[in-house]
């Protein structure tokens, strides 16, 4: 029935009421009494019914009452009501269960924490991974029960672009790679991924590469210094062996640098040593760079821009490396009467060390892969220039040792800049 006609109807039944109740009032010689009590009577009649409504709905899960008129109406609109509310509730709850299972069955820790930084809920993994236990740890604080330090500086810093890796010692060593991404109101979840085995075969591969190198250093060493002591005395040898022994001389010439730099690579991505680093004076490391470079390149001219006397908290001689190779590059790769410009600088909350040159620049393409081992963009004229490949992957190791970033800039035929941005915000920057 229509909501005007069911209106419609209650009103003809209210007034054939109100009627009956005066025309019996005047029989009785007294048609306003007659009048109250009918209307009494209607009004008893809505509280029975909206007393009806509230027993009902008091009671979940039950069949409306019988009505009639406008209140059968109400009461059917109402039932309808609930139902579609419950069938909500029901797909709601078996879309939460769906997602809990499929979370619960993650091999990644997952650990649901609210606004407070509370446990709200973790699957398996996360006990064994975090050691926190649903429903035993729910409404504990995850600082609490996930006591490793970096861990607790990460989740409250609220910056969770980088994922955090972490080693939880204990009777075994873990290492996880923890994600944090936010939700709701403040809520967070978060993710631990066991990267136990990743971390040991890189563990061996750097191991691997860092012994060879070492254990190729002694015989190349013995065979470098026979060979320079042969070409010392070269007038004793037939003419025909001089060439041969010049270019084994300078094949193990380079093949030691190369040696050099594998090893101080693996040095400094194994040493991570925060607590070890000091204040590090970056004009003094410049004019000392700058100053070396006149030396081995009396031809060149490097020039030094300092426009802030910031220092950095680091390692001085992971600084120095970083800095003379781009210093080195930018001299390897731009023509002879071009300078080198090396700027120190103050740019917003940070500070700019940037090594610009006007060579040859290098093409889009390579500069995503450029800090990559052994990568070289003109593999003939890197050789020709005595590199190792390994000069930008020191840099950008170093970099990230550091919390700093390397921004490469470069237009083919004007020239490059490479930038190492480090953050002033960060506690490592003492000015
Ligand atoms: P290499 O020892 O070969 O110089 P690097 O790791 O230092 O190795 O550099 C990788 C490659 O990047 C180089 O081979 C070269 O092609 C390119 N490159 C580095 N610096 C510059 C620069 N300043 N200008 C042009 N190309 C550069």
């Amino acid at each position: 029935m229509g909501a005007s006609k069911v209106w419609f109807t209650e009103l003809r039944r209210v007034v054939i009421v109100l009627l009956l109740g005066m025309f019996l009032g005047w029989i009785f010689g007294r048609p306003p009494i007659g009048l109250g009590l009918s209307v009494c009577a209607v009004l008893i009649h809505w509280f029975y019914q909206l007393w009806r409504i509230q027993e009902w709905l008091s009671q979940p899960e039950t069949v409306p009452p019988e009505g009639y008129g406008i209140w059968g109406d109400v009461f059917d609109r109402i039932y309808h009501l609930r139902r579609k509310e419950k069938e909500a509730r029901q797909q709601l709850q078996s879309t939460v269960d769906y997602l809990r299972d499929s979370f619960a069955s993650m091999r990644d820790g997952t650990v649901m924490v609210d606004e407070m930084g509370a446990i709200a809920w973790s699957n398996e993994a996360a006990e064994r991974l975090l050691g926190l236990r649903y429903p035993d740890d729910s409404g504990q604080a995850i600082l609490n029960l996930v006591r490793v330090p970096e861990f607790h500086k990460y989740f409250l810093a609220l910056d969770y672009s980088q994922s955090l890796l972490i080693n939880i010692g204990g009777e075994v060593d873990l290492f996880l790679q923890i994600d944090v991404t936010r939700f709701g109101e403040g809520e967070r979840l978060v993710f631990a991924r066991d990267i136990t085995n990743v971390t040991r075969m890189e563990q061996m591969r750097r191991d691997f590469v860092a012994n060879v190198s070492h254990e190729l250093r002694t015989p190349l060493t013995v065979i470098t210094g026979y060979l320079g002591t042969i070409l010392d005395n070269s007038e004793n040898l037939e003419p025909r062996y001089i060439k041969p022994l010049q270019q084994m001389s300078q094949q193990s010439a380079r093949m030691e640098s190369l040696l050099k730099d594998l090893l101080w690579l693996s040095r400094i991505e194994s040493v991570r040593n925060i607590e070890q680093h000091e204040p590090v004076d970056i004009t003094g490391m410049l004019e000392e760079i700058r100053d070396e470079l006149n030396n081995s390149h009396p031809d060149r001219t490097v020039d030094l821009e300092i426009l802030c006397s910031a220092k950095i908290s680091g390692d001085l001689r992971e600084l120095h490396s970083a800095v003379s190779n781009l210093v080195q590059n930018a001299i390897k790769y731009s023509p002879d009467s071009a300078p080198v410009i090396v700027r120190w600088e103050r740019v917003d909350n940070q500070c700019h060390l940037s090594v610009r040159d006007s060579g040859g620049g290098i093409a889009p393409a390579h500069l995503p892969r450029l800090t990559e081992r052994f990568y070289r963009v003109d593999d003939s004229r890197s050789s020709a220039t005595g590199g190792t490949g390994l000069g930008l992957a020191i840099v950008k190791h170093v970099a990230v040792a550091h919390n700093a970033t390397l921004d490469i800039q470069s237009t083919l035929g004007v020239g490059s800049n490479f930038v190492l941005i480090f953050s002033c915000s960060q506690a490592a920057l003492r000015v």
